[in-house]
């Protein structure tokens, strides 16, 4: 018996005929709070996946920046519930809650590349050393590794900053977080856990394409 990383709840966690699909996410939460992962399921913007009919107004203004991403999809809502599961996730430091996620997020991965999968690299947003320490894994490969494609890290990360505090003026003024560290001239699939402003993932994108890097995409687990 385990139980439920969520309710707390008691679990049978027996392989049977009528589980086995499904066995990996059974081992850390229950069916009960399985309902709670809110998947986007209709329509979505083409560029960020906010829920929303058309381009977002966020994206339009990127674009009138000078867009660096193809698009981003992410898979779930960033929910209450996904707030208190993601925050056990990292700060707890175990692997074992990515099971929760791993068959969704696999799944839409092969759907939305089924052409392009031969030609693409992940990256994974990558951690500051200092925020690495305290974590002891970065979530962002974690993720990736659940997809079973090449992975590289490309990329660095100097500091951690805080951007959730800043205006978007003032984070699309203050320098590139990231670093180039092995260029890369195929296409990238950015891999992060979140998608909430979007400038993070673009300041990454942008080194890429300013290292060689032909187009860059971003998929990610969370649309905040
Ligand atoms: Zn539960
Ligand atoms: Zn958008």
């Amino acid at each position: 018996m385990n139980q439920c990383l969520s309710c707390g709840q008691s679990m049978d966690t027996t392989v049977s005929w009528g589980n086995w699909l499904t066995f990996k996410r059974d081992q850390v939460i229950c069916s009960n709070c399985s309902l709670y992962m809110d998947k986007i399921t209709g329509s979505r913007c083409s560029i960020c996946s906010r829920p929303s009919e058309l381009i977002c107004h966020d994206c339009t203004e990127w674009n009138q920046l000078g867009e660096v991403i193809q698009f981003n999809y992410s898979v779930f809502l960033y929910n209450e519930w996904m707030k208190n599961i993601i925050s056990l996730w990292k700060f707890r430091g175990d692997y074992v809650l990515r099971e929760i996620f791993r068959d969704e997020f696999k799944c839409a991965f092969d759907r939305v590349f089924i052409d392009q999968k031969k030609e693409l690299i992940l990256v994974p947003v990558p951690l500051s050393d200092k925020r690495m320490k305290e974590r002891g894994f970065n979530q962002a490969l974690a993720l990736a590794e659940m997809l079973d494609m090449p992975i590289q890290q490309a990329i660095g990360r100097k500091v951690s900053d805080k951007q959730s505090k800043k205006s978007r003026m003032e984070r699309l003024k203050s320098t590139n977080p990231f670093y180039s560290s092995s260029p890369i001239r195929k296409k990238v699939v950015l891999i992060d856990d979140i998608y909430t402003t979007g400038t993070t993932i673009r300041q990454a994108a942008s080194i890429l394409i300013e290292n060689g890097c032909p187009e860059v995409y971003a998929f990610t687990l969370l649309r905040g």
